[in-house]
């Protein structure tokens, strides 16, 4: 077990033109469980690859249980990699898989090694399929193969690489509570990497998210959908997304009011909301954000309210999803008891306590 500490971590690829890493700091606790998350091609592999060791740093440093392991070797490392696609070896069975890479990384007798790998495969479920070849299994069982030959090394740290996005729906949740309690058992720091924020929030003891190469933010899942540092977090955590609406403040004496900026939406603030969260706003351009499920419907007219034109009607079971056009895709997340179609005005409202305001520029928080 062990801690890991990434410092200004760098990765420039073809001389520099791609900065697949910039500058990531980050601290995972021994034995936590972090999931990273990010859209495709923000950086998650190469972060992970080189934490592995199969990637070299441009710049920054890695530590591991207290070591600096930039310059170690990648077979010096004690971690062990779990990828998207299995990378079993096709020609040794299950046995010899979850074996070589315990002869590789340890210093075992035989009847030890085959001891370790028996039990992990109970452990795993797979035992009856020891004598198997990788193209005699199922996705669902590489991957727990896959997962074997990891955690057989107990290795300091785990490393997961996507690793469930190649099973079905069903699979991948039964997967994810299954790796979840084995984390939990063997107490192994894990990073675990995912482009799908449902996986990481309801995974990862702490999340972290990156865009661009860059940390966005990192905090406990429920932190970060409450409190996102910004307007891309914002927009990619949570399903269906936060809403967003571009707002000029204006001011009329103490007060302050959200206009619209394509006009039909007008919302005051209270004095007593802007001082308790010790806000004092320029008048420009923002962004409002506000999530589906925290908006309601109001009756025609009230304030602080946006009145538009209903698209489409997503029945959802226990919902509808309401979405509307108001210049951006807008939804609301409403009772099923609600009797609206495709063609309905509908006038809808929220609490000033569920908005968030990013500026329009940094797109950073303001609240
Ligand atoms: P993710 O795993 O989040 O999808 P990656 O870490 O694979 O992202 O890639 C980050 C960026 O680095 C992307 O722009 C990708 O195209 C680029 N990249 C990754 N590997 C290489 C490579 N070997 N050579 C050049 N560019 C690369
Ligand atoms: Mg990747």
């Amino acid at each position: 077990m062990a801690r890991v500490r990434v410092d200004s971590l760098r990765k420039e690829y073809d001389v520099g033109t791609v900065v697949a890493v910039d500058d990531l700091d980050l601290e995972i606790e021994d034995g936590e469980f972090v999931t990273v998350v990010g859209p495709s091609g923000c950086g998650k592999t190469t972060t992970l690859r080189m934490l592995a060791g199969l990637e070299e740093p441009t710049d920054g440093r890695i530590e591991i249980g207290g070591e600096d392991v930039t310059d170690v070797h990648a077979k010096n490392r004690d971690v062990a990699m779990v990828f998207q696609n299995y990378a079993l070896y096709p020609h040794k069975t299950v046995f010899e898989n979850m074996e070589f890479g315990l002869r590789m990384s340890t210093d075992l007798e035989e009847k030890e090694r085959r001891q370790r790998v028996v039990e992990t495969a109970e452990m795993m479920d797979i035992e009856e399929l020891l004598e198997d070849r990788p193209d005699e299994l199922s996705g669902g069982q590489k991957q727990r193969v896959a997962l074997g030959r990891a955690i057989v090394r107990e290795p300091d740290v785990f490393l997961f690489d996507e690793p469930l996005s190649n099973l079905d729906a069903k699979l991948r949740t039964s997967m994810r509570a299954e790796i979840q309690r084995l984390q939990d058992e063997l107490g192994i720091t894990s990073v675990y990497v995912t482009h799908d924020q449902h996986e990481a929030m309801t995974m990862g003891d702490r999340i972290v998210i990156l865009n661009d190469g860059k940390l966005q933010q990192q905090g406990e899942p429920t932190e970060v959908y409450e409190n996102p540092a910004n307007e891309f977090v914002a927009g990619f955590i949570g399903s269906p997304s936060m809403n967003f609406i571009d707002v000029d403040v204006e001011r009329t004496g103490d007060s302050l009011r959200l206009v619209g900026a394509e006009g039909g939406f007008a919302f005051d603030l209270s004095t007593s909301f802007l001082a308790d969260r010790g806000v004092d706003l320029e008048s420009s351009r923002y962004t409002l954000g506000i999530r589906p499920e925290k908006v309601s419907i109001a009756d025609a007219g009230a304030d602080n309210s946006l009145t538009a034109t209903i698209d489409v009607v997503e029945p959802v079971g226990s919902d509808n999803y309401l979405h509307l056009d108001l210049g951006a895709e807008f939804i609301a997340r409403v009772g099923t008891d609600v009797d609206l179609e495709p063609g309905d005005q509908v006038t809808l409202t929220f609490d000033e306590a569920d908005i968030h305001l990013f500026d329009a520029e940094t797109g950073r928080n303001v609240f």
